[in-house]
């Protein structure tokens, strides 16, 4: 094991270290070990101590400096521990490594179709030590020479910087730009490629050789959002793109979105959409490539130099994507932002978890993996948003150019980046700071009469200035007027003419609950309202509204049940569709599930019988029919490929839905194998893993939860598909003696699971259909549990708040 890295030591190295190059040669073989040998040269203060980094998991471990071979007592918890450094010092360490299978470090994938294997590396947070030896901390810099050596002749390999030289199975990359070790990547393996260039920039696409047709497809799209996105920030921030090629490997059983490695940037391959895409997801994909495109300024070119403030990186690319998509005219990605990313925030911002956008108080590496959630991305772009609101675009836009050019290459905190603003002009943000990004928990805008209130968290008060529109509406939802209004104060009067309905931010421009001047049931059908934005503000208060226990789910399923067959924006239709999902299921005492989904099933076939063949509602109703519907016979008769609605193809992607469906409702599983041999893919032995695990019976469950516990050789994506389908909501009664059982198996799993994989097993798998109060008490106990010390702690207190708040959603009117 290793030990986490904390400030304070952060801090203390980076004082006596610096000017760092790395030399790391790469020699990968097929079998589970890669060699991984590392010279670093760097300059110290003279007979400082300090360490380095390499995997604890390592075997023939030897490291020498400045020639002396460091005997054993210098190596313990992942770090080698250097003393009496010389000005200017060499260390060569070497090591067997093995690969990894959790998405992390270096990754490695053997493809179900084929049989090839693909190599990638995630550093990020701290998995740089699990493949090459360094100092693992966002401001000792390096530059790199990578050499690597690939088993294949077929094989290619793509890093941080071009290739420089390829001989045989060797191959080198040209010396990198200065680089943190989070984002130092390597690519190799036989991948797929596709190149195209733009602007004096050599553009290159890779996925695994056998989902090309998926890149094929995505292509045209894929280059061009990338050219529109360069000319958008190069026009934006006045310097170029400073990183040599720009790659984008689309790579399997990746655990984030994306990440932004510099040149060189890994995406889930899930964005390739092997099946049907709606035009909503094709833009949010848009905004994926657009967000790592950003960070290429913000994060990899100035870099934060500590954890907490991760801000600098994701609420700017967060904002940044956005922004620039919607100006390409394809989509109004705001829209999108505020009905997905906007709710994963505010769940955030009120959990157990909440803490201030900037200075959050990282004290370890592992400590801030915690952070990175809805709070740095969604809340931080909607405070940015604000933020230009109030010192105007150009002041805005001066700042950061400086900033760019003052940090290049280098570290930078937030207040670097505020006196870059006060010196472009802007006024008044150390109280702007203090408000937005130092405060936590949600501001709730409200009117009451002719006054709009602001109601600030008496646990974290702040006076945070709104800048938002009001809009007055007539009672069937007809949009009368809408005045711009600054919230300065605690009540200030409204100078707006009567209306049925008053709603508080209706452009959906800040960062707060919004609740409009009826209660929930009186408000218009909300599918009635012109603007997408105010929908998404309207159903937020309702999702806030059942968080805080002023409506039931019953009500909240009544509402959504009744709006949806009139929405006619697709981001908005299908994230409301998985709201109805989630509200009929753990939201629910277990005797109303059955109806409920029965319900939603009725409204999703209403809605496929109206929407038109072939577009994104036709779309989105049949994925949801299929995950509700208990008309077995419909199912099979499909998969046969007869009677499908016109517009419909049951692709791989919707029939796996039907399968995983049909053996919910207790079709002989025979039929998971049946589907694996037709799609003997990656995806889907994934997807069989999922249908495998919602097999109805007791013996099923035990072995799949006996698998999630200790299985050693599945991979992390087979874990998750274990971990979400072993509790469903359909399945109370099969799975109440289960409840105690995962519970016992906690701390097992916490022992041999880590990293990202572990915290959402634990909130994944876990018991949120029981939610009841001996499910609650069961969980306190094990929170309590002290050979549960460390990861564990803030999903189980994530999974008990949920329980809490379905528990107190269930007694509201
Ligand atoms: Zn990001």
């Amino acid at each position: 094991m290793s030990t986490s890295l904390r400030r304070d030591e952060a801090i203390a190295r980076a004082r006596v270290v610096g000017s760092i190059h790395a030399e790391v040669d790469l020699d990968l073989g097929l079998g589970d070990w890669f060699t991984s040998r590392t010279v670093l040269r760097f300059a110290a203060t003279e007979g400082a101590a300090t360490f380095a980094e390499i995997s604890g998991a390592g075997r023939d471990v030897r490291a020498l400096l400045n020639g002396r071979e460091l005997t054993a007592d210098a190596f313990s918890d992942g770090r080698i521990q250097l003393r009496d450094l010389a000005a200017d010092n060499v260390l060569e360490v070497s090591a067997e490594l093995p690969y990894a299978n959790d998405g992390e470090a270096l990754h490695r994938h053997v493809d179900a179709n084929d049989g090839s294997t693909y190599l990638y590396a995630m550093s990020f947070l701290d998995a740089a030590p699990r493949w090459f030896a360094c100092f693992d901390q966002p401001d000792l810099k390096a530059t790199y020479d990578f050499t690597v050596t690939v088993p294949e002749d077929d094989w290619i390999v793509r890093g941080n910087a071009p290739v420089a030289a390829q001989s045989g199975r060797q191959w080198k990359l040209a010396t990198s730009k200065p680089l943190s070790t989070y984002f130092v990547t390597l690519v190799a393996g036989p991948w797929a490629g596709l190149s195209a260039t733009h602007d004096g920039i050599r553009l290159e696409l890779l996925a695994r050789a056998s989902v090309r047709p998926d890149l094929e497809r995505s292509a045209e799209d894929l280059f061009q959002v990338t050219r529109d996105s360069f000319d958008a920030y190069h026009e934006l921030f006045g310097v170029r793109y400073p990183f040599g090629d720009y790659v984008q490997a689309f790579v399997p059983d990746f655990n984030a979105g994306a990440m932004e490695n510099p040149g060189c940037v890994v995406l889930r391959d899930q964005v390739l959409f092997r099946g049907a895409a709606t035009r909503a997801e094709v833009m949010s994909r848009a905004g994926l490539v657009a967000h790592e495109m950003a960070h290429q300024w913000f994060g990899d070119l100035v870099t934060m130099r500590w954890w907490d403030d991760l801000w600098l990186n994701e609420s700017f690319a967060e904002y940044m994507a956005h922004r620039v998509i919607t100006a390409t005219g394809r989509a109004d990605l705001w829209v999108d932002f505020g009905i997905t990313r906007k709710n994963w925030g505010s769940e955030a911002d009120q959990g157990p978890g909440s803490h201030p956008i900037a200075g959050n108080g990282a004290e370890d590496a592992q400590g801030s993996l915690e952070n990175f959630d809805g709070i740095s991305y969604a809340k931080g772009a909607s405070a940015l948003r604000q933020l230009v609101s109030l010192i105007g675009d150009e002041v805005f836009l001066a700042g950061l150019r400086s900033y760019f050019d003052r940090y290049a290459w280098g570290n930078a905190s937030a207040a670097d980046l505020l006196a870059c603003w006060t010196e472009a002009g802007a006024e008044g943000l150390d109280e702007w700071a203090r408000a937005w990004l130092l405060t936590q928990d949600m501001d709730l805008l409200a009117v009451e009469g002719t006054d709009l209130v602001r109601q600030v968290p008496a646990e974290h008060p702040a006076q945070r200035v709104h800048a938002i529109e009001v809009a007055g509406l007539s009672s069937e939802g007809a949009e009368l007027f809408r005045v711009p209004v600054v919230v300065t104060g605690d009540r200030q009067a409204l100078d707006v003419p009567p209306a049925d309905l008053l709603v508080p931010d209706a452009g959906d421009q800040t960062w707060a609950r919004v609740r409009p001047s009826l209660p929930a049931a009186r408000l218009p059908r909300i599918s009635a309202v012109a603007d997408p934005a105010t929908r998404v503000v309207l159903y937020n208060g309702l999702r806030d509204g059942l968080r805080h226990a002023e409506l039931s789910p019953t009500t909240a399923l009544d509402l959504l049940l009744d709006s949806l067959p009139g929405e006619t924006a697709p981001s908005i239709t299908s994230a409301m569709l998985a709201w109805a999902g989630d509200l009929s299921g753990d939201w629910l005492e277990p005797g109303l599930r059955a109806g409920a989904r029965a319900r939603l099933a009725g409204v999703a076939q209403q809605l496929l019988v109206a929407a038109a063949p072939g577009s994104d509602e036709q779309l989105a109703a049949v994925r949801s029919l299929l995950a509700t519907t208990s008309d077995a016979a419909l199912l099979r008769v499909w998969l046969a490929g007869d009677d499908l609605p016109v517009g419909i193809t049951l692709d791989q992607d919707l029939r796996w839905l039907a399968v995983h469906r049909l053996v919910m409702l207790g079709t002989d599983p025979g039929v998971i194998d049946q589907e694996y041999e037709r799609d003997h893919t990656s995806t889907g032995r994934v997807a069989a893993r999922r249908a495998r695990t919602a097999v109805p019976d007791a013996a099923s469950k035990q072995a799949a939860l006996d698998l999630l516990v200790n299985a050693a050789d599945l991979g992390n994506y087979e874990l998750y598909a274990i971990a979400e389908n072993l509790f469903l909501p359909e399945q109370h009664d099969l799975t109440t003696e289960l409840v105690q059982q995962w519970a016992d198996s906690i701390p097992a799993l916490a022992s041999r699971r880590g990293g990202w994989v572990l915290p959402r097993l634990v909130t994944g798998s876990a018991p949120s259909s029981h939610a009841d109060p001996a499910t609650r008490q069961l969980l306190e106990e094990l929170a309590r549990r002290s050979d549960l010390a460390g990861p564990p702690a803030r999903p189980l207190a994530e999974v008990l708040a949920r329980i809490d708040q379905v528990l107190s959603a269930r007694s509201a009117g």
